[in-house]
């Protein structure tokens, strides 16, 4: 048997950091990244043979646990019809209908392959169409990788505590206005004085890259209003959110409970149902400004690719609103005995939480996490002991303290159980 080392030994001779994704290296928590093998239902296996508990979910596509009876079937069936076209097909119709179905205010689709791609497209589409420059981000909030959408990142950036990106031209990052999240004032004032420039301002429904923080009272809906009284579009980033949070109906975190829609969404990771699939949409007389009905471009070899969609089609036809209350409801009870535990070993910290979305941020129960400063102010270095005292207990959780906690419909009380076991111990360790 290979062991963890030696497999991460090996992949960083070959591969920059031994990962094609950061925040997989455990740069931030330190130790050895396992390195898994298999997964099954709410359970991931390395190649040491040890099992986990998964609460990372493919980083939130596994809404359903990992090989879902009828995902695996969907993408056998998919792939035994070919593994690709190149050309249109029946099924990229009928995930953009599931979509369409779900979320008001998504008339038409267009399929990408990331997340990354599909806010990159946004952002065109909205400059292609305001013929203005300026987008409007907050800080914290993660949109992909795309180079003006890197300054003041979450994700990975946070967890490398980097401004931005090297190579990211001046040009570029000056047509970004980075604004603090939940900032009114700091958005009039942005749209005061840049207000004719503004292409789009893009938030995160529910930023869960700072780790989890809520939008306060009327803060989206404020987005929302000052984007239509200055002509801009309001792009709001599902890619987390979509199709697992149910603030508004099972589609994710939207408007719609505040009666107000954005111009565009973009959603990824559950729409994938665990392949590479992305999506933007939006009202059709917005949408039809992509090619080939329109001057934006956009384009992709894989895009809309066939055993992806017969994954997004599995998946979402099997997101009902049991999933939805199950996941809730386990959410809850493990987000309860995360402070339970931390309470009692007497580490200060605030849960921080948004429907099944959920982590912990430490040094900050008397003003809780409203913002990337407060954020990037908490005592961070608890994390790595406390991460890896429920990787020992057989948890595995994200490899950083600004990522959310994913759970699924395959959480049953046998993986709900360890979890709960598992956190007095690394409650104590992140005490020291
Ligand atoms: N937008 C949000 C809110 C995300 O959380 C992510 C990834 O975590 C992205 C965009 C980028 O998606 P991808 O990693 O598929 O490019």
């Amino acid at each position: 048997m290979t062991s963890n080392q030696e497999l991460f030994d090996t992949a960083s001779t070959l591969m920059p950091g031994g990962v094609n994704s950061p925040v997989r290296a455990f740069g931030s928590v330190g130790g050895t990244p396992a390195f898994m093998v298999s997964a099954e239902g709410p359970y991931l296996t390395d190649a040491e043979g040890t099992e986990y508990v998964d609460l990372v979910g493919s980083w939130g596509p596994a809404l359903l646990g990992h090989k879902h009876p009828a995902v695996i079937a969907a993408v056998h069936a998919a792939v035994d019809a070919g593994l690709g076209f190149g050309t249109s097909h029946p099924s990229e119709a009928r995930l953009a209908e599931l979509v369409r179905s779900r979320v008001p205010g998504a008339e038409m689709i267009r399929m990408v392959s990331t997340g990354t791609e599909a806010t990159m497209t946004a952002i065109r589409l909205a400059r292609g169409i305001t013929e203005r420059n300026i987008v409007v981000k907050f800080a914290g909030c993660y949109h992909g990788h795309s180079d003006g959408l890197l300054a003041a990142a979450g994700s990975g950036v946070a967890t490398l505590g980097l401004p931005g990106s090297a190579g990211v031209t001046q040009a570029q990052a000056s047509e970004t206005i980075v604004v603090e999240y939940n900032d009114r004032a700091a958005l009039e004032e942005v749209f005061a004085e840049h207000g004719d420039s503004i292409a789009a301002v893009i938030t995160e429904a529910t930023p869960a890259n700072m780790g989890v923080v809520a939008p306060e009272e009327g803060f989206n809906a404020l987005i929302r209003e000052i984007t239509e009284r200055h002509g801009a579009l309001m792009i709001f980033d599902e890619v987390m959110t979509g199709f697992r949070i149910t603030e508004a109906g099972y589609w994710g975190a939207s408007g719609r409970v505040e009666g107000w829609e954005p111009d565009l969404f973009t959603f990824g990771k559950v729409i994938g149902g665990g392949l590479p699939t992305a999506a933007l949409a939006g009202r059709r007389e917005i949408m039809e400004h992509l090619a080939p009905t329109g001057p934006v471009y956009h384009a992709g070899t894989l895009s809309g690719n066939p055993v992806a969609m017969a994954a997004g089609v599995a998946t979402l036809l099997n997101a009902t609103s049991q999933v939805y209350t199950h996941v809730d409801e386990k959410a809850q009870l493990v987000a309860e005995a995360l402070t339970a535990a931390l309470d009692d070993a007497g580490v200060d910290h605030s849960v921080q939480k948004v429907g099944s979305l959920f982590s912990v941020a430490f040094g900050t129960a008397a003003t809780g996490v409203h913002n990337y400063a407060q954020a990037q102010a908490q005592e961070a270095f608890r994390y790595g002991p406390f991460f890896h005292a429920m990787l020992d207990a057989g948890v595995y959780l994200p490899p950083s303290v600004f990522e959310a906690w994913f759970l699924s419909s395959a959480h049953d009380d046998a993986a709900i159980g360890r979890i709960l076991e598992a956190l007095p111990g690394a409650a104590k360790a992140a005490a020291q």
